[in-house]
This record gives structure tokens, C-alpha cells and sequence, in this order.
């Protein structure tokens, strides 16, 4: 098989990667790409959201071995190369007034140190196209927003000598995606299905305080629906994270392929113009050989630049 063109999908934490993308990265996988998970933290503060693993005592003792593990099982799944950046979970602060953040933690590390990590593993993957979080980090987890600074700050340092000249040979991925994930568009598809087949919505209430502020600009659609039962499995896998009866799972696959058949994301940055009605994530790259020449070209100017600051 003759080398395809090269994705890295920058997560947040373990379980991300199977809830965002994962159909798009199973396909890519299928057609020969290599594709790279990177997992910003380990995933130690999550919380058990799964009822029947809440008490299990070889979990409690080492929750972050068991989400190694989970992570172990879906990449399997899904077929990707997978790389932990290291760092710690932040955790998602509750309360009134929200309790700082615990020392050490991913969202209060240096940029500069973040940035260090993600840029030495794209110089040594060498992905043509990369995709992260908006600047909203999709859903305000504080490492969720900081997985977006981290990826637009290491993706504008990676291919510049002056920038970290001891993480590896400069490289420029050519293309910045963010994920699409869960858009009102999507779940309100779901929400008719669920009252079109009779049965309860687990949607209403999210729908109803949706907030249009949010919503977000999809550039690029790609059909999926044929990766959805693996996108499932590797997202299952995540056994501590996802309860096997909640609303993640509550539209059956057959109708998902009917009304929701396809994966959103929003180009941030490309080096080529991205054409209305795109539906690949590589549309108008050209071969590897001739992108490689590319990415480490001197002088390359991206003609998108839709990187904007978080408004809080
Ligand atoms: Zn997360």
C-alpha cells in the first residue's frame, strides 16, 4: 500500500478521543492513514459515571491504571497509534464559588511546557492535517480549553526553527480542524427521533437551555455511519466513564445512520482553501511526497486563519 497522508487528534482526556471523532478516525484508519491519538492527561479525576463500576474496589484503588487500560482497549478498537502527553487531570471544579484548581494540574501548567510536548511529537509523527477542541474547548472543562491552547500554540510553533529547537526538526501540518461534536443541529435530530419512535427524549431539557451564543460553524461533513458500531465499542471500552444506559446510546445505530450519518468539523487553519461542501479532512492536499515538501517548506502562508480568543 503506497503511504497515505498522516491525522494526529489532539484529546483531553482518555475517552474523548472515542466521543469526538472517533467514526472519522476508524474510517481514515480503514483507508490506510495513519492516525495518532494524543492524550493530554491521564484521566485521573474523572468520575466514575459508569452505576455499575461505582463501588469496585480494584478501581477506586488505581483509577488511572484502569483508564490506561480502557485506553488500551479502544485504540485496539479503533486502530489508532496513541501517544499520552503526560500530563495531570485537572478536573471539573463545582461549587459556588468554584474551588481553585489542584497544583500540578494540566490547566495550570506554563504554556510554554504544554506547548514543548505537543511540538516534539508533531515533529516526530508529522501530521499533514491535526484536529482539537474550539476555543470554547467544546464544553468548559478547564483542560478542554486548555487542550485548544495547547494545539493552536504547538501547532504555529512546530514548523518554526527559532521555536523549541531542541524537540525535533521543524514540521508545519498543513490543515487545523476543530471537532464538531454534539451541535443543536445533531440533537435535535436525536431529540425527533426519540418522539417520532414514541419513546421519552433524553434531549428536551438540553435543548431547551441551549445557548445559540455557542453555536459553532461546520465547514467540513464527512460520512461516517458505517464506523458507528466501532465508534461505540471503543467509546463502551471507556467502561468507567460512560454508562452503557445513558443518552449517549439511547438512539438506536440504524436511525443514527438515518437522520445523523455523519461527523462535523470546523477548518481553523489550512494552508489550502477549504471548499464549501467539503467531506474530507485531506481535500486538497496533495500526495504525500509533494505535502511532506510542504511541511517543511520555509515560506508556507495559510490562506484560512479562523483561530480565534475564547470570550468568557
Ligand atoms: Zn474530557
Amino acid at each position: 500500500m503506497s503511504e497515505k497522508l498522516r491525522l494526529m487528534c489532539v484529546h483531553a482526556h482518555p475517552d474523548d478521543e472515542s466521543s469526538k471523532g472517533a467514526a472519522t478516525m476508524a474510517r481514515y484508519v480503514d483507508a490506510g492513514h495513519k492516525v495518532l491519538v494524543v492524550s493530554c492527561t491521564g484521566g485521573e479525576r474523572g468520575d466514575i459515571l459508569n452505576p455499575n463500576l461505582r463501588d469496585d474496589p480494584h478501581i477506586l484503588r488505581d483509577l488511572a491504571q484502569v483508564r490506561r487500560d480502557e485506553m488500551a482497549r479502544a485504540q485496539e478498537i479503533l486502530g489508532v497509534d496513541h501517544h499520552w502527553l503526560g500530563f495531570v487531570d485537572s478536573g471539573l471544579p463545582e461549587g459556588d464559588p468554584l474551588p481553585p484548581l489542584p497544583a500540578g494540574c494540566f490547566a495550570l501548567e506554563p504554556l510554554s511546557v504544554t506547548t514543548e510536548a505537543l511540538v516534539r511529537e508533531i515533529r516526530r509523527f508529522r501530521p499533514h492535517v491535526v484536529t482539537t477542541y474550539d476555543e470554547n474547548g467544546g464544553y468548559p472543562h478547564p483542560d478542554h480549553i486548555m487542550c485548544h491552547n495547547v494545539t493552536v500554540s504547538a501547532f504555529a510553533a512546530a514548523g518554526d526553527p527559532a521555536a523549541y529547537p531542541t524537540a525535533g526538526d521543524p514540521w508545519q501540518p498543513l490543515k487545523l480542524y476543530y471537532n464538531g461534536g454534539f451541535s443543536k443541529e445533531r440533537i435535535t435530530a436525536y431529540h425527533e427521533a426519540m418522539l417520532a419512535a414514541g419513546q421519552e427524549s433524553p434531549y428536551a431539557e438540553w435543548l431547551a437551555n441551549w445557548d445559540d451564543s455557542r453555536s459553532r460553524t461546520t465547514t467540513t461533513r464527512l460520512d461516517v455511519g458505517a464506523w458507528y458500531e466501532r465508534r461505540d465499542r471503543a467509546l463502551l471500552a471507556h467502561a468507567t466513564q460512560i454508562d452503557p444506559d445513558g443518552w449517549f446510546f439511547k438512539v438506536p445505530l440504524d436511525v443514527q445512520r438515518q437522520i445523523w450519518p455523519h461527523e462535523d468539523f470546523e477548518a481553523a487553519r489550512s494552508v489550502v482553501p477549504i471548499v464549501p461542501g467539503e467531506d474530507d479532512l485531506f481535500a486538497g492536499l496533495p500526495s504525500v511526497a509533494e505535502a511532506d515538501v510542504w511541511a517543511t517548506s520555509p515560506d508556507l502562508e495559510f490562506v484560512v486563519d479562523n483561530v480565534k480568543e475564547r470570550v468568557s
